[in-house]
């Protein structure tokens, strides 16, 4: 283990981890701030990661008949008050713009928080009978939603996300809809991000505004608290009904499509920076980094070093045709500390370096970002051994991430004892009532919220327990946590 230099003014993870994220997001160049508040920009490292998570994504969606599609960011208020639970979830978030020069408008614009109504008013006009169903469209774009306390990455006013949005005949395949959308963010976070999930379903007072249920990816970071991570919506024939989505089935009666929606955020990349980073900055999944492998040539300004270039080009070029994302850094107004320090901080997984030593023994110094294990490969072969490797740093991090998941949920059978646990920073599964009240004294008192039904406590085994608050009878045991 080395721990060779200490990064200038980086907070330690472990003694201060709001201190530590507002570090890293600036030194690793992932984000910038504006003067707008709640703002931010996203600098290229940054973005490369979300453009790697939306390429696995998209393809997702396409491998299942998704069609991408653009639609308008500005919508009409009157269209977002169609939706009556829908406009009271979302109305202290909207930005709106009431004026256009010195014309007051009659019908003031909003900045999309979503996309439901604007989408489902043009979706009434698109289904005319069941022919026309399904409807599968996805979206790229910006969402604006005014947030009092930001945080870049995990919550900030105006953020890019995906929404998948969907029309259906029927709702056992609008569920399954529901479901595979679910799992494709299960993926998202577990096969590429390395990071170990839960999924299950979101409480009535916790569920999207319009929704008949909402299902989540939810994450425990590594100081106890909840990160949601993405959710899938089954908005059954709410929309549908406020929107006229209707169509003629096949013996001439009109029905209203069922329907779902789902997305996931540059949020991810929070999750990211927070489940795998450490004291020396930010780690980098392999199968998303924008960089797999940095190669340092160690020149030096009193000495031949076009050996040394030669052989860091030639590792470069094999890597790459490998597939293998490398990079070199022939900057040489640094010091090779200097170099170090900044490929870790930005979360590399593999860095090699190569000397004068290493020209002469034809091996390649390498060094593991996640775990600083150092090793000397030779030359013959080493694109394969560098590409098993990318794969061991990444079923690492995922083990990693599970052991923690596994060691920060813990159940509790008494109040008391809930409480103690979610002071200590804890995920805590245990028995509720599902009544609303008795959840909001809950959050109130220990402001801890449910975060999931988890699926495989969903299944009614016959036995239950007693709601940890009030007493009365519970059917099953939720997964509660205090939430970022
Ligand atoms: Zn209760």
């Amino acid at each position: 283990m080395e721990k060779s230099f200490v990064k200038r003014g980086l907070t330690k993870k472990s003694e201060n981890i709001a201190d530590w994220y507002n570090d890293v997001v600036i030194q690793a160049d992932l984000c910038d701030y504006t003067d707008v508040k709640g703002s931010m920009i996203i600098k290229p490292y940054a973005y490369s990661i979300w453009e790697n998570i939306q390429k696995e994504l998209d393809a997702m969606f396409k491998a299942d008949n998704f069609q991408n599609c653009y639609f308008p960011m500005l919508i009409p208020m009157s269209l977002i008050k169609k939706e009556k639970e829908h406009v009271e979830g979302f109305a202290p978030e909207l930005l709106t713009i009431d004026r256009i020069g010195e014309e007051q408008l009659a019908d003031p614009l909003v900045l999309r928080p979503t996309s439901e109504t604007i989408m489902y008013k043009a979706f009434a006009n698109w289904v005319q009978g069941y022919r026309d169903l399904p409807i599968k469209i996805n979206q790229w774009c910006n969402i604006f939603r005014a947030e009092k306390r930001t945080y870049p990455f995990l919550r900030t006013s105006e953020f890019l996300w995906q929404e998948g949005h969907t029309a259906f005949s029927n709702n056992e395949d609008n569920l399954q809809m529901v479901f595979k959308a679910l799992n494709w963010y299960k993926d998202i976070y577990e096969k590429y991000l390395g990071i170990s999930v839960y999924i299950g379903m979101k409480s009535q007072s916790e569920k999207f505004a319009g929704a008949k249920n909402t299902y989540s990816i939810e994450i425990v970071m590594p100081n106890g608290k909840a990160l949601q991570a993405s959710t899938s919506h089954d908005l059954s024939t709410n929309f549908s009904r406020a929107f006229d989505v209707t169509f003629l089935d096949e013996k001439g009666q009109k029905q209203y499509a069922h329907q779902s929606s789902f997305g996931l955020s540059t949020r991810s990349i929070a999750a990211l920076i927070l489940s795998h980073g450490d004291d020396s900055g930010l780690i980098v999944s392999p199968m998303i980094a924008p960089i797999q492998v940095v190669i340092i040539p160690i020149i030096k300004k009193n000495q031949e070093n076009n050996l040394i270039l030669d052989l860091a080009n030639i590792i470069d070029k094999k890597l790459k045709l490998k597939g293998i994302k490398s990079w070199i850094d022939i900057d040489d107004a640094h010091s090779l500390g200097y170099k170090i320090n900044e490929w870790e901080l930005k979360g590399v997984p593999i860095r090699i370096e190569i000397g004068n030593d290493e020209v002469k023994d034809q091996k390649l110094k390498i060094v593991r970002r996640d775990n600083f294990e150092k090793q000397n490969i030779n030359l013959d072969g080493f694109e394969l051994k560098i590409s098993e490797l990318l794969k061991v740093i990444q079923n690492d991090l995922l083990a990693k991430s599970e052991k923690l998941k596994l060691a920060k949920t813990k159940d509790a059978d008494n109040y008391k004892e809930f409480k103690k646990l979610i002071d200590d920073e804890n995920f805590v599964r245990a028995y509720f009532c599902e009544n609303k009240e008795c959840e909001a004294k809950i959050k109130a008192e220990t402001k801890a919220t449910t975060r999931c039904l988890e699926f495989d406590q969903m299944n009614d085994d016959g036995v239950d327990g007693k709601c940890i608050y009030c007493g009365e009878k519970a059917k099953h045991k939720w997964l509660f946590g205090r939430s970022y």
